[in-house]
């Protein structure tokens, strides 16, 4: 039983307004797809390359690399027809790269520029190959490695989904050995990190869910400029021994299937599991909100007057009525009428606090206030009582 733990993360960087990038890590697919066209549709694009492949997930002793193809080239087809026909996702594309664990292999798949990098004894290699332009100009000796780094073509795709409809798709198969660590990201990582520094992090750290959260934090540290999303694999223990023999989608135990996370939107979670400097800040802002509203609340609660009752008195309160967390009320002065006083059907309103514009107000509210009929009188009918009668506490405003 091949053995391995797995971690990812996305976040949308320091200048973009939305994330286009999707990903998927299941039990032993694993996917990075970068979308492009801008206004939702690079979205849409990503999503649908991702939620293509993230199928194999479920199905056991298939062909994975005939499989990881035949996925990458239905979701060009749906990409490129939605595109066709939704003027508002016209010329969205998605680079897709595709992680298999089968094993003791690993299959990888890949279109565009977004990577995958294995990192093993200390060491980290560039396992897909960028299908950009300038990498093709790399190649044939036009420019060199490092002048591509700065070319200001180096986001030109030669290959993506949905742009084209035969699509060539990278099949390459990686050997696994314990201890292998994986990574998948988009160039919102790759490009703005230099490797060297991932190596670094990667080297540095063993939990694969901290090491995608330290790694989009140097993206963002260097500035953040795109979408940031990383999904890493670490191989624990390699084996094809699971007693089937069988070839293709190979024994594999993900150790943490609990983290696995779900497509698109519902990938925030992964980010917000863990509570980081930006997760303090938005605590420290909304306390900052909350001293400050009520700050505000009782300055405003300071000019406010209210007629009430304290107990069975009528009394006229400085403040409100109504408590906000705090209680925003004192008690100004006690009147000489008791509810006893009040006619019966005033009671709830004096209950619920007759609002004042000011003292002069509150004390003329006081005066105002409907008596109650003496007792035993034969004159106290019902029908004396205005039963809407207005009241004085401008409740019409
Ligand atoms: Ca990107």
């Amino acid at each position: 039983m091949t053995t391995i733990r797995w971690g990812a993360a996305t976040d949308v960087g320091q200048s973009r307004e939305r994330n286009e990038d999707s990903y998927f890590a299941g039990d032993h697919i694993f996917v990075v797809a970068d979308g492009l066209g801008g206004h939702r549709a690079g979205e849409v694009a990503s999503r649908i390359a991702v939620d293509e492949l993230a199928r194999l997930d479920e199905s056991a002793g298939t062909n994975l690399p005939d499989a990881l193809e035949e996925a990458i080239l239905t979701a060009n087809r749906v990409v490129g027809e939605r595109a066709a026909s939704d003027p508002a996702t016209a010329g969205m594309g998605t680079t897709v790269t595709a992680l298999a664990i089968d094993g003791t292999v690993g299959y990888l798949a890949h279109v565009g520029d977004s990577r995958c990098y294995l990192f093993r004894d200390g060491a980290m290699t560039l396992v897909s190959h960028d299908h950009t332009l300038v990498a093709r100009m790399v190649s044939e000796g036009t420019i060199t490695a490092q002048q591509a780094e700065s070319h200001p073509q180096r986001s030109v795709l030669t290959r993506a989904l949905g742009t084209e409809p035969h699509l060539q798709v990278d099949i390459d198969e990686i050997p696994l050995a314990p201890g292998d660590r994986l990574i998948l990201c988009s160039d919102g990582l790759s490009s703005v990190v230099p490797e060297d520094e991932i190596a670094a992090s990667i080297g540095a750290e063993d939990d694969p869910q901290e090491t995608c959260f330290v790694l989009i934090d140097q993206a963002n540290g260097k500035g953040g400029p795109d979408n940031i999303t990383v999904v890493m694999v670490v191989v624990d223990e390699v084996s094809a021994e699971d007693g089937s023999g069988a070839a293709g989608a190979g024994p594999v135990r993900a150790q943490d299937p609990a983290r696995r996370e779900p497509i698109g939107d519902s990938m925030l979670p992964a980010r917000q599991r863990r509570f980081p400097k930006r997760a303090l800040i938005w605590s420290v802002l909304a306390i900052a909100i909350l001293v400050g509203g009520l700050i505000g609340l009782r300055a405003w609660a300071n000019q406010s007057w209210y007629v009430g009752l304290d107990a069975d008195t009528v009394t006229i309160y400085r403040g409100l009525p109504t408590d906000f967390f705090v209680s925003l009320r004192s008690v100004h002065e006690r009147t000489a009428l008791t509810i006893d006083g009040v006619a019966p059907y005033y009671h709830q309103r004096l209950r619920e606090g007759l609002r004042a514009r000011d003292l002069r107000h509150a004390r003329a509210i006081v005066d105002a206030a409907p008596r109650a009929t003496p007792t035993a009188s034969p004159s106290a009918s019902p029908s004396s009582v205005p039963p809407s009668s207005p009241s004085p506490a401008g409740s019409k405003t």
